[in-house]
């Protein structure tokens, strides 16, 4: 059974006090309301992950991870923090590539290839994400940018390196619109995303791999997203900063 994982990205939101109150509140409201098996992945800002790693200490299927990381280990690289700090404070997990970044810092394919390895190497988990832009789909190109994000990103990776990888498909015109992909569209591109994966490691590892889905999840389509056969879970922006609709799409992956 491959592992389920949602995912909150905070991204550039909330104050230390704001979010030390959110994840007591998400923390309670899952220990009364769920039990199922998903692994729920807080991801704040840089300045909060050693407060909620040691406030997550003691639970079972919670854990916090980064937004993003240096592809440099140590130096004189000004305002960068490295995968080795971020695994000093209690991250598990740090997101690679998500389109925000893609977008406006310029991260490329081979960039984040070096982040992917920064990651792994200090026994970090990446998400990694891959998604096209509305005029790509509407270009149908979207199958093939899919496969150079996935290819150039982690394909230099061994089996042993890759079996630690969490993918994230993220449609760039799903993120923060509003717009969802439908669960139809989203199962197609993950199992496109597993035959990559199948053709260059194997059933086996194409199996294991927990690819989320991300793009404006919310309580009221999670469930229909889950059901898909393909999708192991959620990266969830917009709707991670509340508790209520947070709790909700966690209750969603049975
Ligand atoms: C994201 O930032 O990864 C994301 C999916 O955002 P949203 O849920 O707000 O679309």
């Amino acid at each position: 059974m491959r592992k389920k994982i949602i995912a909150g990205n905070w991204k550039m939101n909330k104050s230390f006090e704001e979010g030390m109150a959110l994840v007591t509140e998400i923390s309670g409201m899952l220990k009364d309301e769920y039990n199922g098996s998903a692994e729920v992945v807080i991801i704040p800002p840089f300045t909060h992950i050693n407060a909620i790693s040691r406030m997550l200490a003691d639970e079972k299927n919670m854990s916090t991870g980064a937004q993003n990381c240096s592809n440099h280990a140590s130096g004189a690289y000004t305002g960068e923090v490295s995968a080795a700090m971020l695994q000093s404070v209690g991250a598990k997990y740090v997101i690679t590539g998500h389109s925000e970044r893609r977008q406006y810092f310029m991260e490329h394919n081979a960039w984040l290839a070096q982040k992917v390895n920064a990651v792994l190497s200090n026994k970090l988990i990446p998400i990694y994400c891959c998604g096209e832009t509305l005029e790509e789909r509407e270009a149908n190109k979207h199958f093939d940018i899919l496969e150079t994000q996935i290819s150039e990103g982690l394909f230099h990776l061994t089996e042993a390196q890759f079996a630690q990888v969490v993918i994230a498909y993220e449609p760039v015109w799903a993120i923060g619109t509003g717009k969802t992909a439908t669960t139809a569209q989203a199962q197609e591109v993950h199992a496109f995303i597993r035959k990559l994966i199948h053709a260059k490691y194997g059933e086996a590892i194409a199996q294991n791999t927990t690819i989320q889905y991300g793009g404006s999840v919310k309580p009221e389509n999670a469930s229909e997203l889950f059901s898909a056969a393909d999708i192991d879970g959620a990266l969830v922006g917009g709707a991670a900063l509340q508790s209520r609709s947070f709790v909700d799409i966690v209750k969603a992956m049975r």
